[in-house]
Protein backbone atom coordinates (compact mmCIF):
# COMPACT_ATOMS: atom_id res chain seq x y z
CA UNK A 1 0.00 0.00 0.00
CA UNK A 2 2.82 2.00 0.64
CA UNK A 3 4.29 1.61 -2.57
CA UNK A 4 0.79 2.17 -4.50
CA UNK A 5 1.23 5.52 -2.53
CA UNK A 6 4.71 6.53 -3.38
CA UNK A 7 3.83 5.46 -7.00
CA UNK A 8 0.37 7.61 -6.95
CA UNK A 9 2.31 10.54 -5.74
CA UNK A 10 5.37 10.01 -8.21
CA UNK A 11 2.71 10.15 -11.03
CA UNK A 12 0.98 13.38 -9.60
CA UNK A 13 4.19 15.22 -9.25
CA UNK A 14 4.91 14.10 -13.12
CA UNK A 15 1.41 15.29 -13.77
CA UNK A 16 2.42 18.40 -12.29
CA UNK A 17 6.04 18.90 -13.87
CA UNK A 18 4.58 18.50 -17.64
CA UNK A 19 1.83 20.62 -16.33
CA UNK A 20 4.02 23.30 -15.20
CA UNK A 21 6.31 23.13 -18.74
CA UNK A 22 2.97 23.32 -20.39
CA UNK A 23 2.30 26.05 -18.35
CA UNK A 24 5.27 28.34 -18.89
CA UNK A 25 5.45 27.52 -22.77
CA UNK A 26 2.17 28.61 -23.31
CA UNK A 27 2.31 31.57 -20.89
CA UNK A 28 5.92 32.83 -22.62
CA UNK A 29 4.41 33.24 -25.69
CA UNK A 30 1.53 36.09 -24.72
CA UNK A 31 4.03 37.63 -22.96
CA UNK A 32 6.43 38.07 -25.75
CA UNK A 33 3.82 38.87 -28.29
CA UNK A 34 2.55 41.51 -25.57
CA UNK A 35 5.64 42.75 -25.48
CA UNK A 36 6.28 43.31 -29.34
CA UNK A 37 3.08 44.48 -29.82
CA UNK A 38 3.28 47.19 -27.07
CA UNK A 39 7.37 48.14 -28.64
CA UNK A 40 5.28 48.01 -32.19
CA UNK A 41 2.48 50.40 -30.77
CA UNK A 42 5.07 53.04 -28.95
CA UNK A 43 7.15 52.80 -32.18
CA UNK A 44 4.22 53.44 -34.35
CA UNK A 45 2.74 56.01 -31.59
CA UNK A 46 5.33 57.97 -31.93
CA UNK A 47 6.21 58.04 -34.94
CA UNK A 48 2.68 59.01 -36.34
CA UNK A 49 2.34 61.56 -33.48
CA UNK A 50 5.34 63.15 -35.15
CA UNK A 51 3.87 62.94 -38.14
CA UNK A 52 1.04 64.19 -37.22
CA UNK A 53 2.74 66.97 -35.50
CA UNK A 54 4.53 68.13 -39.15
CA UNK A 55 1.39 68.00 -40.91
CA UNK A 56 -0.52 69.77 -38.54
CA UNK A 57 2.25 71.87 -37.85
CA UNK A 58 2.10 72.59 -42.05
CA UNK A 59 -1.63 73.04 -41.92
CA UNK A 60 -1.32 75.54 -39.59
CA UNK A 61 1.65 77.47 -41.85
CA UNK A 62 -0.96 76.77 -44.83
CA UNK A 63 -3.71 78.42 -42.82
CA UNK A 64 -1.49 81.56 -41.79
CA UNK A 65 -0.31 81.84 -45.40
CA UNK A 66 -4.08 81.97 -46.48
CA UNK A 67 -3.91 84.37 -43.96
CA UNK A 68 -1.11 86.01 -45.43
CA UNK A 69 -3.26 86.44 -49.03
CA UNK A 70 -6.37 87.62 -47.63
CA UNK A 71 -4.31 90.42 -45.56
CA UNK A 72 -2.84 91.32 -49.00
CA UNK A 73 -6.15 91.43 -50.69
CA UNK A 74 -7.45 93.32 -48.01
CA UNK A 75 -4.27 95.71 -47.95
CA UNK A 76 -5.20 95.58 -52.52
CA UNK A 77 -9.12 96.05 -51.76
CA UNK A 78 -7.94 99.28 -49.56
CA UNK A 79 -5.54 100.57 -51.93
CA UNK A 80 -8.32 100.32 -54.68
CA UNK A 81 -10.90 102.11 -52.18
CA UNK A 82 -8.48 104.75 -51.72
CA UNK A 83 -7.90 105.21 -55.58
CA UNK A 84 -11.37 104.86 -55.94
CA UNK A 85 -12.45 108.03 -53.49
CA UNK A 86 -8.98 110.26 -54.47
CA UNK A 87 -10.37 109.96 -58.21
CA UNK A 88 -13.73 111.22 -56.64
CA UNK A 89 -12.62 113.71 -54.23
CA UNK A 90 -10.74 114.86 -57.82
CA UNK A 91 -13.48 114.73 -59.80
CA UNK A 92 -15.64 116.98 -57.44
CA UNK A 93 -13.44 119.60 -56.48
CA UNK A 94 -13.21 120.21 -60.26
CA UNK A 95 -16.35 120.37 -59.99
CA UNK A 96 -16.94 122.14 -56.65
CA UNK A 97 -13.79 123.79 -56.33
CA UNK A 98 -13.93 123.17 -52.72
CA UNK A 99 -10.75 123.43 -50.65
CA UNK A 100 -11.87 120.64 -48.16
CA UNK A 101 -12.34 117.50 -51.04
CA UNK A 102 -9.33 118.67 -52.36
CA UNK A 103 -7.14 118.24 -48.73
CA UNK A 104 -9.30 114.88 -48.61
CA UNK A 105 -8.11 113.77 -51.85
CA UNK A 106 -4.78 114.73 -50.66
CA UNK A 107 -4.27 112.81 -47.67
CA UNK A 108 -5.99 109.98 -49.36
CA UNK A 109 -2.92 110.35 -51.75
CA UNK A 110 -0.81 109.78 -48.55
CA UNK A 111 -2.77 107.00 -47.02
CA UNK A 112 -2.29 105.23 -50.42
CA UNK A 113 1.60 105.50 -50.15
CA UNK A 114 1.34 104.57 -46.62
CA UNK A 115 -0.68 101.20 -48.07
CA UNK A 116 1.88 100.56 -50.11
CA UNK A 117 4.32 100.54 -47.74
CA UNK A 118 2.62 98.17 -45.69
CA UNK A 119 2.00 96.13 -49.05
CA UNK A 120 5.33 96.63 -49.99
CA UNK A 121 6.10 94.48 -46.39
CA UNK A 122 3.40 91.92 -47.05
CA UNK A 123 4.90 90.93 -50.20
CA UNK A 124 8.12 91.54 -49.79
CA UNK A 125 8.79 87.27 -50.46
CA UNK A 126 7.03 87.69 -53.68
CA UNK A 127 8.85 89.30 -56.14
CA UNK A 128 6.06 89.78 -58.98
CA UNK A 129 4.37 91.57 -56.85
CA UNK A 130 7.10 93.83 -55.47
CA UNK A 131 7.65 94.98 -59.27
CA UNK A 132 4.02 95.43 -59.26
CA UNK A 133 4.70 97.36 -56.30
CA UNK A 134 7.37 99.25 -57.96
CA UNK A 135 4.99 100.40 -60.88
CA UNK A 136 1.70 100.86 -58.38
CA UNK A 137 4.45 103.15 -56.01
CA UNK A 138 5.33 105.20 -59.28
CA UNK A 139 1.82 105.86 -60.63
CA UNK A 140 0.60 106.91 -56.85
CA UNK A 141 3.50 109.63 -56.93
CA UNK A 142 2.08 110.65 -60.06
CA UNK A 143 -1.36 110.65 -58.77
CA UNK A 144 -0.07 112.29 -55.50
CA UNK A 145 1.28 115.36 -57.43
CA UNK A 146 -1.75 115.72 -60.08
CA UNK A 147 -3.88 115.38 -57.35
CA UNK A 148 -1.31 118.31 -55.10
CA UNK A 149 -1.67 120.71 -57.45
CA UNK A 150 -4.80 123.45 -57.17
CA UNK A 151 -5.55 123.89 -60.85
CA UNK A 152 -4.45 120.83 -62.41
CA UNK A 153 -5.97 118.87 -65.73
CA UNK A 154 -8.24 116.91 -65.07
CA UNK A 155 -5.88 114.37 -67.68
CA UNK A 156 -3.60 114.45 -65.73
CA UNK A 157 -5.05 112.80 -62.75
CA UNK A 158 -6.39 110.43 -64.97
CA UNK A 159 -3.77 108.93 -66.30
CA UNK A 160 -2.07 107.66 -62.78
CA UNK A 161 -5.60 107.13 -61.74
CA UNK A 162 -5.99 103.81 -64.43
CA UNK A 163 -2.68 103.52 -64.15
CA UNK A 164 -2.85 102.75 -60.13
CA UNK A 165 -6.25 100.96 -61.02
CA UNK A 166 -4.64 98.46 -63.98
CA UNK A 167 -1.66 97.93 -61.33
CA UNK A 168 -4.07 96.85 -58.37
CA UNK A 169 -6.11 94.36 -60.63
CA UNK A 170 -2.61 92.70 -61.64
CA UNK A 171 -1.81 92.22 -58.26
CA UNK A 172 -5.46 91.78 -56.84
CA UNK A 173 -5.23 88.67 -59.72
CA UNK A 174 -2.38 87.51 -58.53
CA UNK A 175 -3.25 87.73 -54.68
CA UNK A 176 -6.66 85.56 -56.09
CA UNK A 177 -4.55 82.58 -57.76
CA UNK A 178 -2.16 82.47 -54.92
CA UNK A 179 -5.28 81.95 -52.90
CA UNK A 180 -6.41 79.66 -54.90
CA UNK A 181 -3.53 77.57 -54.69
CA UNK A 182 -2.58 77.61 -50.98
CA UNK A 183 -6.56 77.26 -50.48
CA UNK A 184 -5.67 73.49 -52.49
CA UNK A 185 -2.82 73.39 -50.26
CA UNK A 186 -4.45 73.62 -46.83
CA UNK A 187 -7.30 71.19 -48.47
CA UNK A 188 -4.58 68.49 -49.26
CA UNK A 189 -3.45 69.14 -46.24
CA UNK A 190 -5.64 69.27 -44.07
CA UNK A 191 -7.24 65.81 -46.21
CA UNK A 192 -3.86 63.83 -45.33
CA UNK A 193 -3.96 64.73 -42.16
CA UNK A 194 -7.57 63.58 -41.70
CA UNK A 195 -6.15 60.40 -43.34
CA UNK A 196 -3.25 59.98 -41.18
CA UNK A 197 -5.69 60.79 -37.93
CA UNK A 198 -8.20 58.10 -39.10
CA UNK A 199 -5.16 55.36 -40.01
CA UNK A 200 -3.44 56.34 -36.41
CA UNK A 201 -6.56 55.86 -34.61
CA UNK A 202 -7.79 52.92 -36.45
CA UNK A 203 -4.54 51.08 -36.05
CA UNK A 204 -4.01 52.32 -32.43
CA UNK A 205 -7.83 50.85 -32.23
CA UNK A 206 -6.68 47.51 -33.53
CA UNK A 207 -3.75 47.39 -31.23
CA UNK A 208 -5.90 47.66 -28.35
CA UNK A 209 -8.46 44.95 -29.90
CA UNK A 210 -5.52 43.09 -30.13
CA UNK A 211 -4.04 43.88 -26.68
CA UNK A 212 -7.29 43.19 -25.59
CA UNK A 213 -7.81 39.25 -27.08
CA UNK A 214 -4.08 38.67 -25.67
CA UNK A 215 -5.37 39.23 -22.38
CA UNK A 216 -8.48 37.68 -23.00
CA UNK A 217 -6.47 34.43 -23.99
CA UNK A 218 -4.41 34.82 -21.50
CA UNK A 219 -7.23 35.42 -18.71
CA UNK A 220 -9.27 32.36 -20.34
CA UNK A 221 -6.26 29.98 -20.50
CA UNK A 222 -5.31 30.82 -16.82
CA UNK A 223 -8.74 29.93 -15.86
CA UNK A 224 -8.43 27.05 -17.74
CA UNK A 225 -5.09 25.86 -15.75
CA UNK A 226 -6.65 27.15 -12.42
CA UNK A 227 -9.41 24.59 -13.02
CA UNK A 228 -7.23 22.08 -14.27
CA UNK A 229 -4.98 22.75 -10.50
CA UNK A 230 -8.08 22.45 -8.56
CA UNK A 231 -9.58 19.22 -10.46
CA UNK A 232 -5.71 17.46 -9.77
CA UNK A 233 -5.96 19.15 -6.00
CA UNK A 234 -9.46 17.74 -6.06
CA UNK A 235 -8.39 14.12 -7.25
CA UNK A 236 -4.70 14.16 -4.99
CA UNK A 237 -7.04 14.94 -1.95
CA UNK A 238 -9.60 12.18 -3.12
CA UNK A 239 -6.07 9.81 -3.66
CA UNK A 240 -4.90 10.95 0.02
CA UNK A 241 -8.67 10.07 1.41
CA UNK A 242 -8.87 7.37 -0.43
CA UNK A 243 -4.88 5.70 1.42
CA UNK A 244 -5.52 7.34 4.66
CA UNK A 245 -9.30 5.31 4.17
CA UNK A 246 -7.16 2.24 2.94
CA UNK A 247 -4.68 2.30 5.85
CA UNK A 248 -7.69 3.55 8.75
CA UNK A 249 -9.33 -0.15 7.03
CA UNK A 250 -6.33 -2.16 7.03
CA UNK A 251 -4.98 -0.91 10.96
CA UNK A 252 -8.74 -1.39 11.72
CA UNK A 253 -8.56 -5.31 10.05
CA UNK A 254 -5.18 -6.12 11.55
CA UNK A 255 -6.26 -5.25 14.69
CA UNK A 256 -9.45 -7.12 14.55
CA UNK A 257 -7.67 -9.66 13.38
CA UNK A 258 -5.23 -9.97 16.16
CA UNK A 259 -8.69 -9.95 18.94
CA UNK A 260 -10.67 -12.99 16.80
CA UNK A 261 -7.23 -14.59 16.63
CA UNK A 262 -7.30 -14.48 21.29
CA UNK A 263 -11.27 -15.49 21.51
CA UNK A 264 -11.08 -18.78 23.04
CA UNK A 265 -14.84 -18.10 23.47
CA UNK A 266 -17.74 -18.20 21.02
CA UNK A 267 -19.25 -15.12 22.74
CA UNK A 268 -15.83 -13.25 22.50
CA UNK A 269 -15.84 -13.32 18.63
CA UNK A 270 -19.43 -12.16 18.88
CA UNK A 271 -18.93 -8.97 20.75
CA UNK A 272 -15.39 -8.42 19.19
CA UNK A 273 -17.05 -8.77 15.62
CA UNK A 274 -19.79 -6.41 16.59
CA UNK A 275 -17.45 -3.71 18.06
CA UNK A 276 -15.00 -4.00 15.21
CA UNK A 277 -18.15 -3.51 12.53
CA UNK A 278 -19.54 -0.91 14.33
CA UNK A 279 -15.93 1.04 14.16
CA UNK A 280 -15.48 0.08 10.72
CA UNK A 281 -19.32 1.46 9.56
CA UNK A 282 -20.00 4.56 12.04
CA UNK A 283 -23.63 5.63 11.48
CA UNK A 284 -25.08 2.13 11.00
CA UNK A 285 -26.65 -0.09 13.02
CA UNK A 286 -26.42 -3.66 12.77
CA UNK A 287 -26.79 -6.96 13.88
CA UNK A 288 -24.35 -10.40 13.86
CA UNK A 289 -26.81 -13.40 13.39
CA UNK A 290 -25.45 -16.80 13.32
CA UNK A 291 -27.61 -19.87 12.25
CA UNK A 292 -27.98 -22.47 15.72
CA UNK A 293 -26.34 -26.13 15.38
CA UNK A 294 -29.55 -27.65 14.18
CA UNK A 295 -29.43 -25.15 11.70
CA UNK A 296 -33.78 -24.40 11.99
CA UNK A 297 -33.00 -20.85 14.04
CA UNK A 298 -31.36 -17.59 13.16
CA UNK A 299 -29.79 -15.99 16.30
CA UNK A 300 -28.99 -12.50 16.67
CA UNK A 301 -25.80 -13.05 19.07
CA UNK A 302 -24.29 -9.44 18.84
CA UNK A 303 -25.61 -5.70 17.52
CA UNK A 304 -24.35 -2.56 17.80
CA UNK A 305 -26.29 0.87 17.12
CA UNK A 306 -24.76 3.94 16.31
CA UNK A 307 -28.03 5.61 16.61
CA UNK A 308 -28.80 4.14 20.15
CA UNK A 309 -32.20 2.93 18.50
CA UNK A 310 -31.43 -0.37 20.07
CA UNK A 311 -31.45 -3.76 17.67
CA UNK A 312 -33.17 -3.79 14.24
CA UNK A 313 -33.64 -7.69 13.89
CA UNK A 314 -35.59 -10.11 15.79
CA UNK A 315 -33.55 -12.38 18.77
CA UNK A 316 -34.60 -15.35 16.66
CA UNK A 317 -36.14 -16.07 13.64
CA UNK A 318 -35.88 -18.74 10.80
CA UNK A 319 -33.84 -18.88 7.80
CA UNK A 320 -36.04 -18.66 5.17
CA UNK A 321 -36.80 -14.93 6.98
CA UNK A 322 -33.77 -13.80 5.47
CA UNK A 323 -33.62 -12.54 1.62
CA UNK A 324 -29.41 -12.83 2.15
CA UNK A 325 -29.38 -16.18 3.41
CA UNK A 326 -31.50 -17.36 0.64
CA UNK A 327 -29.98 -15.87 -1.97
CA UNK A 328 -26.81 -16.71 -0.26
CA UNK A 329 -25.21 -13.87 -1.31
CA UNK A 330 -24.18 -9.88 -0.54
CA UNK A 331 -27.95 -7.79 -0.64
CA UNK A 332 -28.90 -4.41 -0.31
CA UNK A 333 -32.50 -3.30 0.13
CA UNK A 334 -33.27 0.07 -0.65
CA UNK A 335 -33.65 2.93 -3.76
CA UNK A 336 -32.28 1.52 -6.88
CA UNK A 337 -31.77 -2.14 -5.20
CA UNK A 338 -33.88 -5.29 -4.17
CA UNK A 339 -37.60 -4.32 -3.36
CA UNK A 340 -38.08 -6.99 -1.41
CA UNK A 341 -38.19 -6.84 2.89
CA UNK A 342 -36.37 -9.53 4.74
CA UNK A 343 -38.71 -10.62 7.90
CA UNK A 344 -36.59 -10.16 10.82
CA UNK A 345 -36.95 -6.94 12.09
CA UNK A 346 -38.49 -5.62 14.91
CA UNK A 347 -40.95 -3.32 14.30
CA UNK A 348 -40.80 -1.69 10.94
CA UNK A 349 -38.14 -2.60 8.40
CA UNK A 350 -35.37 -0.19 7.74
CA UNK A 351 -35.31 1.70 3.86
CA UNK A 352 -31.71 1.15 3.56
CA UNK A 353 -30.15 -1.99 5.03
CA UNK A 354 -27.69 -4.92 3.76
CA UNK A 355 -27.31 -8.54 4.35
CA UNK A 356 -24.30 -10.48 3.98
CA UNK A 357 -23.64 -13.92 4.65
CA UNK A 358 -20.70 -15.75 6.83
CA UNK A 359 -19.66 -18.21 4.66
CA UNK A 360 -16.60 -20.41 6.21
CA UNK A 361 -15.10 -23.69 4.42
CA UNK A 362 -18.21 -23.71 1.80
CA UNK A 363 -20.90 -23.53 4.62
CA UNK A 364 -23.15 -20.53 5.54
CA UNK A 365 -22.55 -19.89 9.59
CA UNK A 366 -25.10 -16.14 9.35
CA UNK A 367 -25.34 -13.46 8.40
CA UNK A 368 -24.16 -9.75 9.13
CA UNK A 369 -27.09 -7.53 9.01
CA UNK A 370 -26.16 -3.75 8.71
CA UNK A 371 -28.84 -0.60 8.57
CA UNK A 372 -28.11 2.89 7.30
CA UNK A 373 -30.48 5.74 8.58
CA UNK A 374 -29.13 7.91 4.93
CA UNK A 375 -28.02 7.96 1.30
CA UNK A 376 -24.79 9.58 2.80
CA UNK A 377 -24.19 6.66 5.06
CA UNK A 378 -25.18 4.09 2.65
CA UNK A 379 -22.24 5.34 0.14
CA UNK A 380 -19.55 5.28 3.38
CA UNK A 381 -20.94 1.97 3.96
CA UNK A 382 -20.32 1.00 0.00
CA UNK A 383 -17.60 2.12 -0.21
CA UNK A 384 -15.96 0.26 2.52
CA UNK A 385 -17.46 -3.00 1.41
CA UNK A 386 -13.77 -4.37 0.75
CA UNK A 387 -13.19 -3.98 4.14
CA UNK A 388 -16.56 -5.01 5.58
CA UNK A 389 -16.24 -8.74 3.34
CA UNK A 390 -12.44 -8.92 4.97
CA UNK A 391 -13.91 -8.66 8.44
CA UNK A 392 -16.86 -10.86 7.59
CA UNK A 393 -14.37 -13.64 6.29
CA UNK A 394 -11.95 -12.94 9.15
CA UNK A 395 -15.66 -13.74 11.66
CA UNK A 396 -16.78 -16.12 9.82
CA UNK A 397 -13.10 -18.18 10.47
CA UNK A 398 -12.70 -16.92 13.99
CA UNK A 399 -16.23 -18.99 14.27
CA UNK A 400 -15.58 -22.09 12.06
CA UNK A 401 -12.61 -22.42 14.07
CA UNK A 402 -13.83 -21.76 17.60
CA UNK A 403 -16.87 -24.49 16.48
CA UNK A 404 -14.04 -27.32 15.02
CA UNK A 405 -11.84 -27.05 18.24
CA UNK A 406 -15.20 -26.81 20.42
CA UNK A 407 -15.96 -30.00 18.37
CA UNK A 408 -12.48 -31.65 18.59
CA UNK A 409 -12.24 -30.80 21.96
CA UNK A 410 -15.64 -32.53 22.27
CA UNK A 411 -14.71 -35.78 20.49
CA UNK A 412 -11.56 -35.83 22.64
CA UNK A 413 -13.36 -35.87 25.63
CA UNK A 414 -16.52 -37.79 25.03
CA UNK A 415 -17.81 -40.89 24.32
CA UNK A 416 -19.62 -40.34 20.75
CA UNK A 417 -22.48 -42.92 21.80
CA UNK A 418 -23.75 -41.43 24.90
CA UNK A 419 -22.07 -38.04 25.36
CA UNK A 420 -20.91 -38.61 28.61
CA UNK A 421 -17.31 -38.12 29.14
CA UNK A 422 -14.93 -41.13 28.10
CA UNK A 423 -11.99 -42.88 30.32
CA UNK A 424 -9.18 -41.05 29.29
CA UNK A 425 -11.47 -37.56 30.32
CA UNK A 426 -12.33 -39.50 33.80
CA UNK A 427 -8.64 -40.57 34.64
CA UNK A 428 -7.97 -36.83 34.06
CA UNK A 429 -10.72 -36.07 36.02
CA UNK A 430 -10.67 -38.12 38.84
CA UNK A 431 -6.86 -36.84 39.92
CA UNK A 432 -8.03 -33.05 39.36
CA UNK A 433 -10.88 -33.41 41.68
CA UNK A 434 -9.11 -35.62 43.87
CA UNK A 435 -6.26 -33.11 44.47
CA UNK A 436 -9.29 -30.74 45.19
CA UNK A 437 -10.56 -33.03 47.69
CA UNK A 438 -7.61 -33.04 49.15
CA UNK A 439 -7.28 -29.09 49.15
CA UNK A 440 -10.22 -28.81 50.69
CA UNK A 441 -10.48 -31.77 52.81
CA UNK A 442 -13.61 -32.91 51.85
CA UNK A 443 -14.76 -36.84 50.36
CA UNK A 444 -15.49 -37.96 47.19
CA UNK A 445 -17.47 -40.61 46.35
CA UNK A 446 -16.28 -43.16 43.03
CA UNK A 447 -19.18 -45.27 41.34
CA UNK A 448 -18.42 -47.60 39.03
CA UNK A 449 -21.59 -49.08 37.15
CA UNK A 450 -22.41 -52.47 34.64
CA UNK A 451 -25.34 -52.90 33.30
CA UNK A 452 -26.79 -56.43 34.17
CA UNK A 453 -27.00 -59.12 31.38
CA UNK A 454 -26.17 -56.49 28.63
CA UNK A 455 -24.82 -59.55 26.43
CA UNK A 456 -28.36 -61.23 26.70
CA UNK A 457 -30.32 -58.13 25.48
CA UNK A 458 -28.02 -57.61 22.50
CA UNK A 459 -28.21 -61.49 21.35
CA UNK A 460 -31.99 -61.02 22.04
CA UNK A 461 -33.04 -57.54 20.26
CA UNK A 462 -29.58 -56.85 18.23
CA UNK A 463 -26.60 -54.15 18.73
CA UNK A 464 -28.93 -51.37 17.48
CA UNK A 465 -31.30 -51.84 20.75
CA UNK A 466 -28.32 -52.81 23.07
CA UNK A 467 -26.95 -49.43 21.41
CA UNK A 468 -30.48 -47.15 22.30
CA UNK A 469 -30.44 -48.90 26.01
CA UNK A 470 -26.81 -47.54 26.64
CA UNK A 471 -27.89 -44.02 25.11
CA UNK A 472 -31.17 -44.04 27.70
CA UNK A 473 -29.00 -45.52 30.49
CA UNK A 474 -26.75 -42.43 29.36
CA UNK A 475 -29.61 -39.80 30.09
CA UNK A 476 -30.40 -41.44 33.52
CA UNK A 477 -26.94 -40.80 34.50
CA UNK A 478 -26.52 -37.26 32.99
CA UNK A 479 -30.21 -35.96 35.14
CA UNK A 480 -29.97 -37.91 38.39
CA UNK A 481 -26.39 -36.32 38.62
CA UNK A 482 -25.41 -32.90 40.21
CA UNK A 483 -23.53 -30.14 38.04
CA UNK A 484 -20.25 -30.62 39.37
CA UNK A 485 -20.67 -34.32 39.19
CA UNK A 486 -18.80 -35.80 36.45
CA UNK A 487 -20.69 -39.25 34.63
CA UNK A 488 -18.23 -41.07 32.25
CA UNK A 489 -18.30 -44.21 29.88
CA UNK A 490 -15.60 -46.24 31.21
CA UNK A 491 -16.04 -48.93 28.34
CA UNK A 492 -18.54 -51.04 26.59
CA UNK A 493 -21.95 -51.04 28.84
CA UNK A 494 -19.65 -50.28 32.14
CA UNK A 495 -20.02 -46.72 33.66
CA UNK A 496 -18.27 -44.07 36.07
CA UNK A 497 -19.75 -41.57 38.20
CA UNK A 498 -17.10 -38.95 40.32
CA UNK A 499 -19.33 -37.49 43.10
CA UNK A 500 -17.41 -34.82 44.73
CA UNK A 501 -17.71 -33.38 47.98
CA UNK A 502 -20.26 -36.15 49.18
CA UNK A 503 -20.16 -37.98 52.38
CA UNK A 504 -20.58 -42.17 52.06
CA UNK A 505 -24.69 -41.98 53.35
CA UNK A 506 -25.42 -39.46 50.26
CA UNK A 507 -23.02 -41.07 48.07
CA UNK A 508 -25.26 -44.64 49.00
CA UNK A 509 -28.36 -42.60 48.60
CA UNK A 510 -27.45 -41.16 45.17
CA UNK A 511 -26.03 -44.14 43.86
CA UNK A 512 -29.76 -45.83 44.94
CA UNK A 513 -31.49 -43.26 43.20
CA UNK A 514 -29.71 -43.76 39.98
CA UNK A 515 -30.10 -47.54 40.16
CA UNK A 516 -33.76 -47.51 41.24
CA UNK A 517 -34.48 -44.57 37.83
CA UNK A 518 -32.94 -47.21 35.56
CA UNK A 519 -34.38 -49.75 36.69
CA UNK A 520 -37.79 -47.77 36.32
CA UNK A 521 -36.80 -47.07 32.57
CA UNK A 522 -39.11 -48.46 29.49
CA UNK A 523 -36.76 -48.57 26.72
CA UNK A 524 -38.38 -48.94 23.61
CA UNK A 525 -37.44 -51.83 21.73
CA UNK A 526 -38.90 -52.78 18.05
CA UNK A 527 -41.92 -54.72 17.24
CA UNK A 528 -43.77 -53.03 20.79
CA UNK A 529 -41.30 -54.34 23.17
CA UNK A 530 -39.48 -52.71 25.87
CA UNK A 531 -36.84 -53.63 27.71
CA UNK A 532 -36.06 -53.95 31.37
CA UNK A 533 -32.38 -53.12 32.45
CA UNK A 534 -31.08 -53.02 35.66
CA UNK A 535 -27.91 -51.99 36.75
CA UNK A 536 -25.25 -52.73 39.78
CA UNK A 537 -23.34 -50.06 41.34
CA UNK A 538 -20.32 -50.67 43.26
CA UNK A 539 -18.93 -47.38 45.17
CA UNK A 540 -15.41 -46.62 47.21
CA UNK A 541 -15.07 -43.32 49.40
CA UNK A 542 -12.26 -41.16 49.37
CA UNK A 543 -10.16 -40.84 51.58
CA UNK A 544 -11.82 -43.80 53.53
CA UNK A 545 -10.82 -46.42 50.84
CA UNK A 546 -8.21 -44.82 49.02
CA UNK A 547 -5.88 -42.13 48.03
CA UNK A 548 -5.39 -42.39 44.89
CA UNK A 549 -7.70 -43.31 41.44
CA UNK A 550 -6.27 -46.16 40.97
CA UNK A 551 -6.79 -47.34 44.02
CA UNK A 552 -10.70 -45.68 44.46
CA UNK A 553 -11.00 -47.22 41.31
CA UNK A 554 -9.69 -50.76 42.07
CA UNK A 555 -12.12 -50.63 45.15
CA UNK A 556 -15.14 -49.58 43.41
CA UNK A 557 -14.15 -52.26 40.70
CA UNK A 558 -14.35 -54.81 43.76
CA UNK A 559 -17.65 -53.46 45.52
CA UNK A 560 -19.26 -54.10 41.89
CA UNK A 561 -18.28 -57.62 41.22
CA UNK A 562 -19.57 -57.86 44.95
CA UNK A 563 -23.23 -56.13 44.14
CA UNK A 564 -22.87 -58.87 40.81
CA UNK A 565 -21.71 -61.69 42.79
CA UNK A 566 -25.01 -60.73 45.33
CA UNK A 567 -27.10 -60.84 42.74
CA UNK A 568 -27.24 -57.94 40.90
CA UNK A 569 -29.48 -54.56 40.69
CA UNK A 570 -27.99 -53.76 44.03
CA UNK A 571 -25.85 -51.37 45.26
CA UNK A 572 -22.60 -51.99 46.95
CA UNK A 573 -20.06 -49.63 49.12
CA UNK A 574 -16.42 -50.61 49.40
CA UNK A 575 -15.90 -52.65 52.89
CA UNK A 576 -13.17 -50.81 54.17
CA UNK A 577 -15.50 -47.84 53.96
CA UNK A 578 -17.52 -46.94 57.64
CA UNK A 579 -20.89 -46.84 55.98
CA UNK A 580 -20.25 -50.09 54.08
CA UNK A 581 -23.19 -51.04 52.96
CA UNK A 582 -25.33 -52.99 50.19
CA UNK A 583 -28.64 -51.79 49.23
CA UNK A 584 -31.17 -53.50 46.68
P1 LIG B 1 -23.06 -59.13 33.62
O1 LIG B 1 -24.39 -58.94 34.18
O2 LIG B 1 -22.25 -60.12 34.29
O3 LIG B 1 -22.35 -57.88 33.41
O4 LIG B 1 -23.31 -59.73 32.17
P2 LIG B 1 -23.15 -59.02 30.88
O5 LIG B 1 -23.71 -59.78 29.76
O6 LIG B 1 -23.63 -57.61 30.94
O7 LIG B 1 -21.58 -58.91 30.72
P3 LIG B 1 -20.62 -59.38 29.60
O8 LIG B 1 -19.24 -58.83 29.92
O9 LIG B 1 -20.67 -60.82 29.45
O10 LIG B 1 -21.13 -58.76 28.28
C1 LIG B 1 -20.97 -57.40 27.96
C2 LIG B 1 -21.55 -57.18 26.61
O11 LIG B 1 -21.71 -55.84 26.32
C3 LIG B 1 -20.69 -57.74 25.54
C4 LIG B 1 -20.72 -56.78 24.42
O12 LIG B 1 -21.26 -57.33 23.25
C5 LIG B 1 -21.70 -55.75 24.92
N1 LIG B 1 -21.24 -54.52 24.52
C6 LIG B 1 -20.07 -53.92 24.89
N2 LIG B 1 -20.00 -52.66 24.31
C7 LIG B 1 -21.15 -52.51 23.59
C8 LIG B 1 -21.67 -51.47 22.78
O13 LIG B 1 -21.06 -50.43 22.59
N3 LIG B 1 -22.91 -51.66 22.20
C9 LIG B 1 -23.61 -52.76 22.36
N4 LIG B 1 -24.81 -52.89 21.78
N5 LIG B 1 -23.13 -53.76 23.09
C10 LIG B 1 -21.93 -53.66 23.71
MG1 LIG C 1 -19.17 -55.54 31.94
MG1 LIG D 1 -22.64 -56.17 32.25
Amino acid sequence: MALAGKELTLKIAEGRNSCMEKKSATSNAPIKLILLAALGCFLFTVGGGFYLFRTTRDLEAAGKWVEHTQEVQLSIQSASSLIQSIDFENRLYRLTHNEDTLVLSQRNAIQLHTTIIHLRNLVSDNSGQLSNLDALDSCSLALSRAVGKTTPELAEATTPLLRCRQVLSVMANQERELLKERDELTRRRSQITAVTEAALATFCFLILIGLFALMLRDAILRNRMAQVADRTNQELNDSVQILKDHARDAQLLATARDDLQLCTDIQQVYRSAAFRFSELLPGTDGSLCIINSSRNMVENVASWSANQTGPRVTEIFPPDNCCGLRSGQLRWYGPGASQIHCDHFIGKPVERYLCLPLVAHGATLGILFVACPDETTQNIVEARMGGVRQLVQLTAMALASLQMRKKLEHQSVRDSLTGLFNRHFLEIALERELARAVRRKSSLAVLMIDIDHFKRLNDQFGHAAGDAVLKEVAKVFSSNIRTEDLACRYGGEEFTIILPDITPENALKRAQVIREAVASLRTELENDLYSSVTISIGGAIFPQDGQSSELLLRHADASLYRAKHEGRNRVVINVQSEVAATLS
